[in-house]
């Protein structure tokens, strides 16, 4: 085959796999993060003027078990709008596609599902009434996303509970990795911080679900944003942590690496999180005329009277900042753009999360956590971290504001860009950072078992 040859050949087999990508990708239905955008229909089977059945025509992408599973619950659209039905395995017209080749979760079987007039008795529509599926999935997006948000807390653990103890032992430049504040700081510390303050806000959340608060979807949101983001990105800090071992199949971190990615984006993409936590706060901030995060400030700085090393006054800073910058937003209309209601939502987790960890601190140092709290750290290290993570969120609301509500301007930000500095306190929020690294230095030497007995109170 001459060279010519050869490159018609490549170009062709190059169009061939570009149509069969092409293809496939068109196959994918349409709703994915969207509920609204439900394909999948239930008509109703009507026998003397009654409703008996239903006939179900879609498909479904992604569905966790859905090559083994006996019974599968079925979002589809009736007359009356969403509905949840009960379909049984080997129903005619259901078939379950072939398992997915999956980056990670590889032992999880998910697959498609197909529908072509698949026949449901009346009674396995869930709750018997139609169009009452979106609320029904609504009803338990709390439990279900405090559920993930556990994942990616024990999956971000699993890998640091590698790296830690691998980097006591690993001796470079004379030393051990762990006494190197440039590893621990960056690699180890954060993710901690990070994992826990996602670990204060889920048992919150779980204890107000068990109080009877309802489904509390705002923060099972939270907690899932939080949680599952640090848990990935403990995991890819672990296998940096272990250098080229850690890229290697058999020290496992690049495994988790692979498992935990999935909590970012089943049970709601974190960017659909960032959507319903900013969607949710915001009609908070307008139906209190902007005071919303202003009073809950003050629940923290009334913590931070009682006990001034658990990080609340810097977690009320943080929401200090947050009113002021939702204010501003609300004020310049700023939410039309996407991008800014989005961060909005990031923000906001960390506030809340930072007034959480500090919570969880102050309760350990009183001996009054829940029987059913983990327990892994005592009170002068969840304080120390609850500082760190307190100055990180006032830093990140304050400094990521001032930077979004300008960049949403076109003329420059000019006087209103200095006033808005002082209205977030900027100026307090910078003073506050100080003692950043003695903390850190601090949770170092928990994690490697340095720490003194005695109690460092920061
Ligand atoms: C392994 C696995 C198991 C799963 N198991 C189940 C299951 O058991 N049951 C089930 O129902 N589903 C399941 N899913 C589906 C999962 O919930 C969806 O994949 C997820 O919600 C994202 O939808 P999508 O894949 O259609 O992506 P899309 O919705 O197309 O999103 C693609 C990207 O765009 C972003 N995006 C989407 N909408 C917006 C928007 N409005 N604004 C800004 N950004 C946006 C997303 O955040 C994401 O980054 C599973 C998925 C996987 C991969």
């Amino acid at each position: 085959m001459g060279n010519q040859d050869r490159k018609v050949s490549a170009s062709r087999l190059i169009q061939e796999l570009n149509k069969l990508l092409i293809g496939k990708i068109r196959e994918f239905p349409d709703a994915g993060s969207d509920l609204g955008a439900l394909e999948t229909t239930a008509d109703r089977v009507v026998e003397d003027g009654r409703i008996v059945g239903y006939r179900i025509n879609g498909s479904k992408q992604w569905i966790s078990n859905g090559g083994i599973a006996d019974a599968y619950s079925v979002l589809a659209n009736t007359p009356a709008g969403p509905s949840w039905f009960i379909v049984e395995r080997g129903a005619p017209g259901f078939t379950q596609g072939k398992p997915e080749n999956k980056h990670g979760i590889r032992l999880s079987n998910t697959a498609a599902l197909s529908l072509a007039d698949v026949y449901v008795d009346a009674d396995r529509l869930v709750g018997k009434v139609e169009g009452q599926g979106l609320l029904q999935a609504q009803a338990v997006f709390g439990y279900t996303r405090l559920m993930v948000a556990a994942f990616g807390l024990g999956a971000g653990w699993a890998a640091l509970d590698r790296a830690i103890p691998y980097s006591a032992k690993r001796i470079q430049a004379g030393a051990p990795l762990s006494e190197k504040q440039g590893y621990t700081h960056k690699l180890i510390v954060p993710h901690v911080t990070r994992l826990e303050a996602g670990r204060a806000y889920i048992e919150e959340t779980a204890e107000r679900i068990d109080a009877g608060e309802g489904s509390l979807n705002t923060e099972g949101a939270i907690a899932k944003y939080m949680a599952t983001e640090a848990g990935n990105a403990a995991a890819e800090a672990s296998i940096q942590a272990l250098g080229g071992y850690g890229y290697t199949h058999d020290y496992l971190v690049e495994k988790i690496s692979r498992d935990v990615r999935i909590t970012i984006i089943y049970e709601g993409t974190s960017e659909i999180m960032e959507m319903t936590i900013s969607r949710d706060r915001w009609q908070a901030h307008l139906k209190t005329r902007g005071v919303y995060y202003h009073d809950r400030a003050r629940e923290f700085e009334a913590l931070q009277a009682r006990h001034p090393d658990v990080g609340a006054g810097c977690a009320a800073l943080a929401m200090h900042a947050l009113a002021e910058i939702m204010e501003r937003a609300r004020a310049g209309r700023l939410t039309r753009f996407q991008h800014i209601l989005l961060r909005l939502g990031e923000w906001i987790a960390y506030a809340e999360c930072a007034g959480s960890l500090a919570r969880r601190a102050a309760l350990m140092g009183e001996g009054k956590l829940s029987e059913k709290a983990n327990r892994r750290f005592d009170a002068p290290a969840l304080s120390a971290m609850s500082r760190i993570f307190a100055r990180d969120a006032a830093l990140r609301v304050a400094q990521e504001g001032l930077r979004w509500i300008g960049g949403a301007r076109t003329d420059g930000a000019g006087r209103e860009g200095a006033d808005l500095q002082t209205a977030v306190n900027f100026g307090a929020i910078c003073r506050a950072q100080a003692g950043l690294l003695e903390d850190m230095d601090f949770v170092a030497d928990v994690l490697y078992g340095r720490a003194k007995a005695a109690a460092h109170t920061g």
